[in-house]
């Protein structure tokens, strides 16, 4: 088959959060099944065009110039912008006050480029690629990697870029004289893949549609949830590069303690396996439960644990959140994004707390398993879909103080016996691949 990816992330070239894992995880295993792949991105200058080889111009128009590039079989087709705004120059991905005239702009130059073509199947992923159901024809998949980033625009958005619509299918249900990119992408894909199956039921109600309940519930025939996996080759343990010592279950795990003893050195904490070290790795914005992560801080702390947070963040009242905590000689923080960080946590630490108020599929908590990290997490979304009490990890469901101190609690109670270490091995064990849900797209598109 020939897939026609379209997304504004890419992992390792363009990654905020799990968006650009599953463009990268799923276009791969679509590769190894042999189909053809190509994923348009856009050029922004902060793309990482070092793991990139064969980078050469296609087509150089006055607006934009389409580049090709080769990367562990995926065929990434680059959009570089000429217009006087600068588009993709911003030194990152999202975050500017202009975001919807970006990624329009995007759309529109990636489908004047395929209104030549006819691929076998278009799968387009959130907000970002959302306008592209207004212009292209054939087979489109609509992916919601996450509701609450919808796209908000005004007439004046859509006109400066020529797009043609019909008021009525992209009105915004909450805003008066607001048009709504996603609900339009809502109405006119031919199949809509909330990224788990229980995420797939919970956007049907108001609780976590966001306002697009309604739009979902009548177009509810079109749904379908696909778990999303993660690249089991990238997320290797045995292989990871950024790690001091790699470990298998098959090999032993005493690489993991190591690996713990050498984090504890690196961060000033106190060198002892027998301390739970806990870890949350994640972008920090209230979906995550922030509030709650700085009480399990606290709570760590009470039980005698270490604790991690990697949360990248530029916010600083939501930085002062922490400010209590992160004096602690046990408690170490970091409000960047640093991926070789991230890989050393979830290889040294113990446990992952993930306490989200919302959760289309998370990734963290998969990467954890992988690393024989016991996931904490709140039963929703995808965390339900993947983490099982007492048997790969620990769950509550009620996002409050309270269930985080259980779920700590019931936690460090197993830690240190013969129950974690089965634990472990069966987190370890857990099938994470993309093999079935590559496949389950793929019938999709068929
Ligand atoms: P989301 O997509 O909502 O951010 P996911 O759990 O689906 O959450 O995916 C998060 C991905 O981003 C994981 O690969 C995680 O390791 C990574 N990540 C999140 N925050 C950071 C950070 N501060 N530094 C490095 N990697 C991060």
């Amino acid at each position: 088959m020939d897939i026609v990816h379209i997304a504004s992330e890419l992992a390792p070239i363009a990654k905020v959060g799990g968006l650009g894992d599953v463009l990268y995880g799923l276009s791969k295993a679509q590769v190894k099944k042999g189909h053809r792949v190509r994923v348009f991105l856009p050029k922004y200058d902060i793309l990482h065009v070092d793991k990139l080889s064969d980078l050469k111009v296609v087509i150089k128009k006055e607006i934009y110039t389409l580049w090709s590039a080769e990367m562990e079989g995926i065929e990434l087709m680059l959009i570089e912008d000429h217009h006087s705004e600068k588009y993709f120059e911003r030194g990152t991905i999202y975050g500017e006050e202009d975001d919807v005239d970006r990624f329009l702009f995007f759309c529109h130059s990636v489908c004047q480029i395929l209104a030549e073509e006819a691929p076998d199947g278009i799968h387009l992923h959130d907000w970002p690629t959302a306008a592209c159901t207004l212009l292209l024809q054939g087979k489109i998949l609509f992916s919601i990697h996450n509701l609450e980033y919808q796209g908000r625009c005004k007439r004046e958005n859509l006109e400066k870029f020529q797009f043609p619509y019909d008021e009525s299918l992209l009105s915004d249900p909450l805003y008066d004289d607001t048009l709504n990119l996603m609900k339009g992408a809502l109405n006119l894909a031919h199949a809509i893949v909330p990224v788990s199956p229980t995420y797939a039921k919970e956007i049907l109600s108001s609780e976590f549609g966001f306002g697009l309940e309604g739009v979902l519930q009548q177009n509810r025939e079109k749904i379908k949830g696909i778990l999303n996996g993660i690249d089991t080759d990238y997320w290797n343990p045995e292989t990871d590069p950024f790690l001091g010592y790699t470990y298998s279950l098959s090999k032993g795990l005493s690489g993991k303690r190591k690996n713990k003893l050498q984090l504890q050195k690196q961060l000033g904490f106190e060198q002892n396996e027998h301390r739970p070290l806990v870890c949350s790795i994640t972008r920090l914005v209230a979906q995550k439960g922030p509030d709650l992560i700085e009480y399990g801080i606290q709570k760590v702390l009470e039980l005698g644990g270490q604790f991690v947070l990697l949360g990248a963040s530029e916010d600083s009242e939501m930085q002062m959140l922490f400010e209590r905590v992160q004096e602690d000689p046990n408690v170490f923080i970091c409000y960047e994004y640093d991926e070789p960080l991230s890989h050393r946590l979830y290889a040294g630490s113990d446990m992952l707390l993930m306490p989200s108020i919302f959760e289309p599929c998370g990734l963290s908590q998969m990467i954890a398993l992988r690393y024989g990290s016991i996931p904490l997490v709140r039963s929703t979304g995808g965390l339900k879909d993947t983490v099982f009490e007492g048997k790969n990890g620990f769950c509550f469901t009620t996002p409050d103080n309270k269930e985080v101190a259980n779920v700590l609690e019931r936690a460090f109670s197993r830690f240190g016996t013969p129950e974690w270490d089965a634990l472990i091995q069966a987190a370890m064990e857990t099938d994470l691949g993309w093999e079935k849900s590559a496949e389950a797209y793929l019938d999709l598109l068929r």
